[in-house]
């Protein structure tokens, strides 16, 4: 690992009892064109049992994070720096055995795509079965007995037949609950989801997102939920962490951040959202322009080239100056309260009727 100059300051929160605490994390890659800056210097913490929502567009650096957190990046080509500690264990030091043995037992991914995690190859009941049999010191009908289980239990029909069919026998939404049966067969601590119901028609992405909440209750799990669709996160999330262009610009509780966003990029995301109870003679709102190359991002606050309010802040902060994220419920603008304040509520939260 090589240690980065740390160059921009990023302040870490302070968590309570936090299960997963992630410091002034920094992932750089090496590419053709250049070094990618995909994330800066981003701090937040987990505690068990509850869900944290992660939301920003394409390239912001979610996706990025939780799988540097699962130790799934390339070591030949990216950087990590900074400090991702699960239940006490260090992980950005972590070997790639302990890693291993960490993504067995302890925390466990729930990919967007059903297709790219399970192999055709092999059937739905051996993928389920053979990581337990490994992590876990099971016998061969002991891992059966638990896979049908599991199976069971996300809601596949038949699971003992199911169990000895391929991926391509199952439909997508069917797919996608033997991903989480999956994920979910050694009991992990820490699930990340990354987008896990998108693919999904609306009606089961509802069955799904129920069966991970009752699934987060029986198993008392920490869980990381990545999605652009801030519906799905007020139904999901219990705090909420906004991110661009690889940093964090909001966090607080859903409450709170959906509720009385105090950063611009967010109030660009309400705004360009539709909304089921809104008016809908409100027309929606896009954010102009396109997320900077993370080859060489703006300088100060990243958001500026697409900020509206970059007038409202003297001396040129915003080009010149990174603004910190404080602790707890904070935003990382050089607005003031007060101003924040003002422009809610005089112009962002009539766009949201
Ligand atoms: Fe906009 Fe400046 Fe706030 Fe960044 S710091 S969001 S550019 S007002």
């Amino acid at each position: 690992m090589t240690t980065l100059t740390k160059t921009e300051d990023a302040p870490a929160p302070t968590g309570p009892e936090s299960f997963l605490s992630v410091r002034d994390l920094r992932v750089q890659f090496s590419t053709e064109d250049g070094i990618v800056k995909a994330v800066d210097g981003l701090s937040f913490d987990i505690e068990r049992g509850k869900t944290l929502g992660i939301v920003g567009e394409s390239g912001s650096g979610k996706s990025v994070t939780n799988l540097t957190i699962l130790g799934l990046h390339n070591p030949r080509t990216t950087t990590v720096d900074g400090e991702i500690v699960l239940d006490g264990q260090e992980l950005v030091t972590a070997t790639d055995k302990e890693l291993e043995k960490l993504r067995g037992n302890k925390m466990a991914m729930i990919f967007q795509d059903p297709l790219t995690a399970m192999s055709p190859y092999y059937t739905v009941g051996r993928q389920l079965s053979e990581p337990y049999m490994k992590h876990m010191g099971a016998s061969k009908k002991e891992a059966k007995d638990r896979a049908v289980q599991m199976l069971e239990k996300v809601g596949i029909p038949q699971p003992k037949v199911r169990f000895d069919d391929y991926p391509h026998q199952f439909s997508g939404g069917m797919r996608q609950r033997a991903m989480i049966a999956m994920a979910l067969m050694c009991d992990p601590e820490l699930l990340i989801a990354d987008e896990p119901t998108t693919a999904l028609d609306v009606t089961v992405q509802a069955q799904i997102l129920d069966l991970l909440k009752d699934l987060q209750q029986e198993f008392g799990s920490a869980i990381i939920f990545i999605t652009h669709d801030l519906g799905v996160i007020a139904n999901m999330a219990d705090d909420l962490l906004v991110m661009y262009a690889g940093r964090a610009v909001e966090r607080g509780s859903v409450k709170e951040v959906l509720g009385t966003p105090q950063h611009p990029y967010t109030w660009g995301l309400l705004s360009s959202m539709p909304r089921l109870d809104g008016d809908i003679d409100t027309p929606l709102t896009p954010i102009p322009g396109t997320p900077p190359s993370l080859l060489n991002p703006p300088s100060g606050c990243r958001f500026n080239p697409r900020c509206a309010h970059t007038d409202k802040v003297a001396g040129g902060l915003c080009t010149s100056t990174r603004p910190p994220l404080a602790d707890g419920r904070a935003a990382a603008c050089h607005l003031t309260a007060e101003q924040k304040q003002a422009v809610f509520i005089d112009e962002i939260k009539p766009r949201l009727r």
